[in-house]
This record gives C-alpha cells, structure tokens and sequence, in this order.
C-alpha cells in the first residue's frame, strides 16, 4: 500500500490576454475548475496506474471540497483519513496570460488542518505501507510526523522547499526534486557549493540522504543511491501543459517502488509518465491510466 500524506486543493485556472498590474482590471477569458494540491495529484497518478493509495490530508466544509475529493474518488483512493475541517478548502488561482506566464495565489484554507494529530490518527496505516509520499503544502510537522512513522520507503518531494528537522530530511529515500528545489534543500542541509545538477546531487548524497532523484523536465531526471549519478532521458513528446507533470512523476515513482522495483527502473517508468502527462492540459486529468500507450524514452 501506498500512503499520500499531502495537499488537497481546487484549482482555478484563469486564462487572459496580459495579467493585470496592481489596481488594474482585466478581463478573463476562461475560467476551469479542476481538483488539486500536489498531495492529491500524487495519489490520483498512483491510483490510476493501479497502485493501492491512502490519502492524508484535510478539505474544508465549503463546496469546493468535493470538487478537490472527485477525482481521488473515482480513481479508488481510500479517503477514510482525509479530514473535513470548518473553513475552506485549499485552493490555487492560477493565471495563465497568452504569453505563457503563470501567475498562482495558494491559499492553504483546510491543509493547515493537516496535523500531526491527524498522521497520528492514522499511524498504523503509515507504519504498514511500503511506500509513504510527502510534499511541502502541509505543515513541515506533519511531514515529518509521517516520515518518522514510515516503516517503509519514503518519497519525500520537496515542493516547495520548506524548512524540515535534518533528522527527518534525511529518512527521505528518495529525495525527488527539481534544479531549483534541489539547490534550496542542499542550503537547507549546510552542504558544499555546486554549481550544475550533478554536482547538487553529489553534494545532496554527501550531506547523507540515501538517494536522490532530481527532476529535468525535458531533459528526463537524473537518480543515485550514492554509487554515481545515472541521466535517464526522458521520451521526446509535443508537450502542451507541464501542470502537475512533476506529480505524475512522483506518482509513478511510487507505484514501481511498492511494486519492489529498483530506484533506477522506477525512475525510468516514473520520466515516461511525466511525458505523458505534459502532452495533455491539467494535472489529474492529464494522467494516464494502466492501459494507456506512454512515450517511449529517447534513446
Ligand atoms: P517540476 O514541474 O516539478 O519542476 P519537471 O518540469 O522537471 O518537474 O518535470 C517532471 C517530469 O515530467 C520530468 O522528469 C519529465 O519526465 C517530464 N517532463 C516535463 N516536461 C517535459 C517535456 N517537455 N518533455 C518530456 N517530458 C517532460
């Protein structure tokens, strides 16, 4: 069983022509309403490629929690640990300007309801799962609550970086980042000064972790357990929305590695699903299910 300890959000994905600047109005073009939070896009991902996924996490009381509940639901998640707080639910408004650039406000409402308490309430469930997952969109004592019962692999996704107990950082196995959190986290650790991706993943394998997986978008990710770094490419695909493709990453990641698969073919898996997912727009709904054709990796 795969354990999601994580953000549960609604994500409001506004397109315009040109953001407005302080004091401005501008007018809209689009509006969707999709479910989200890196927490539960890791669990649906998992899910849909027939993983057996608890999610931990809190929603609010509002209507907008059953939207951030509606695709865990139908992709089978077990929610018996999810958590209905008074409050809103945790959601992001995003805007998406004709030139590409992004603009999101997160409002964490109900995740900030995520507790220890709440991990703790579940620990059986976490100290029997192969594989627990955790993000950044908790609080950082949640996190490392869920780290400590985990009896089983950890995936700890560091997005966004926040500030961890070394101790509990360094249960990661893997740590999965991209270039930029990679960097952060290597600070958060006092280690060495690097300057490229490898050597970030040298410097983060030095301060301890166990092993690393950072994240390259098109380039594919690199992965070491300590005994050298391997590239893997990731598959060349016409990519249309890179939403949430991180956590189709991680998602992926982690059914291989319940599954008993090695770091470096579930890594391999994990870049052919994250491909995947860049080809169609959202996050959930962009994710593919057992029998869908992934990309091939690039040779
Ligand atoms: P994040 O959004 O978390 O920074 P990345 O952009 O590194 O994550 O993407 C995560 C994974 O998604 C990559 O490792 C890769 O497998 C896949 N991916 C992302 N962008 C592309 C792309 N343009 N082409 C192919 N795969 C991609």
């Amino acid at each position: 069983r795969i354990v999601v300890v994580g953000s549960i959000n609604v994500d409001l994905v506004v397109t315009l022509e040109r953001h407005p600047r302080p004091g401005e109005t501008v007018r809209g073009r689009s509006l969707t309403v999709l479910p989200g939070g890196k927490g539960a896009n890791q669990a649906v991902a998992a899910a849909l490629l027939g993983g057996h996924v608890t999610m931990i996490g809190a929603v609010g009381s509002d209507e907008y929690a059953d939207t951030g509940l509606s695709m865990l639901t139908s992709a089978g998640v077990d929610l018996r640990a999810v958590r209905r707080s008074p409050g809103t639910t945790g959601i992001a408004i995003v805007e998406v300007s004709d030139d590409g650039e992004n603009t999101i406000v997160v409002v964490p409402g109900a995740n900030a309801e995520a507790t220890p308490a709440l991990v703790d309430s579940a620990a059986e469930t976490i100290a029997d799962a192969a594989v627990v997952v955790a993000q950044g969109e908790v609080p950082a004592d949640t996190t490392e609550a869920a780290m400590r019962l985990g009896s089983g692999r950890v995936i700890l996704n560091l997005a966004p970086v926040i500030h961890l107990n070394r101790e509990a950082l360094l249960l990661a196995d893997p740590l999965v980042v991209n270039e930029h959190e990679g960097a952060l986290v290597l600070a958060q650790l006092g280690g060495r000064e690097a300057s490229d991706e490898q050597s970030v993943v040298e410097a983060l394998l030095e301060c301890g972790l166990a092993s690393v997986v950072m994240t390259l978008g098109a380039a594919g990710a690199l992965v070491s357990d300590g005994g050298g770094i391997i590239a893997v490419p990731a598959p060349r695909v016409d990519a249309v929305d890179s939403t949430g493709a991180g956590d189709a990453f991680v998602g992926a990641l982690a059914v291989r590695l319940a599954e008993g698969s090695g770091l470096e073919d579930s890594v391999r898996f994990a870049v052919q699903v994250g491909a995947y997912a860049v080809q169609h727009a959202g996050a959930q709904p962009s994710y593919p299910a057992l029998d869908d054709d992934l990309p091939l990796q690039a040779q």
